[in-house]
């Protein structure tokens, strides 16, 4: 009562405004800015990348080489102003625009997912973590825990090895790079786990803590992100 108060009091005191042109807005985002986020529309099924024909589901490498990733639900490009978004939520600790990220890919989900039994933040090496002070992955999961009443496991998977930033090497590299990364140290009772990260640069990360994911028992990985990489 006393909180809802005073909740009541700042928002007259501080309207909400659009965080990308400052505009009266609620949730963050005025309806234009939002009108004209660069949505990634028409994504491949199973890795997210933008496809550029109407009518696939799948794209021709997922066709190929089927990814352990069955489901990924990735609804921004990475492009302006997602992008800068991204950037501040993870680089300048600006973590109210992780918030307002979070909500956009859960009004995503809301109209799109058969919901998972888990949610698992994709783990950050412990290196990176006391670096960045928290898990981008995990400031994400949290809010969509909540908002879709899922429990989130944040303990059992972890990354064991550190690895370069997968945009600065080749296809063969990436793969090599991240081979190996990830340890998952508990049994995972559910059937049924979405991967929670902020981008997807190529899709072999989350497709290697997949990969171990089902090694580990579980039968179904998606992966929910804000953005891809086309
Ligand atoms: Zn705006
Ligand atoms: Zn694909």
């Amino acid at each position: 009562m006393v909180y809802s108060c005073i909740n009541n009091i700042l928002s007259l005191l501080y309207p909400d405004h659009c965080r990308l042109c400052d505009a009266p807005a609620r949730a963050g985002l005025c309806a234009g800015c939002r009108e004209e986020l660069p949505y990634n529309a028409q994504g491949c099924r199973r890795c997210g990348l933008p496809l550029t024909l109407g009518r696939e589901l799948v794209c021709g490498h997922c066709l190929q080489h089927p990814p352990a990733v069955d489901r990924s639900l990735i609804p921004f490009l990475y492009a302006a102003p997602i992008d800068r978004l991204i950037g501040q939520f993870k680089f300048s600790g600006r973590l109210a625009q992780g918030r307002l990220l979070s909500r956009l890919l859960g009004d995503h989900l809301e109209r799109q997912a058969t919901l998972p039994e888990l949610l698992i933040p994709v783990p950050l090496h412990p290196s990176r973590l006391r670096q960045r002070g928290y898990n981008q992955a995990l400031e994400l999961a949290r809010p969509l825990g909540r908002r879709f009443a899922i429990p989130l496991d944040h303990q059992s998977c972890s990354r064991i090895r550190h690895t370069r930033p997968q945009h600065a090497l080749n296809k063969h590299q990436r793969r090599q790079n991240i081979r190996g990364a990830f340890q998952v140290s508990q049994p995972i009772t559910a059937r049924h786990v979405a991967l929670v990260d902020d981008v997807v640069t190529t899709s072999n990360t989350v497709n290697e803590l997949a990969r171990q994911l089902k090694r580990a028992g579980v039968a179904r990985v998606d992966v929910w992100a804000v953005a891809r990489t086309p």
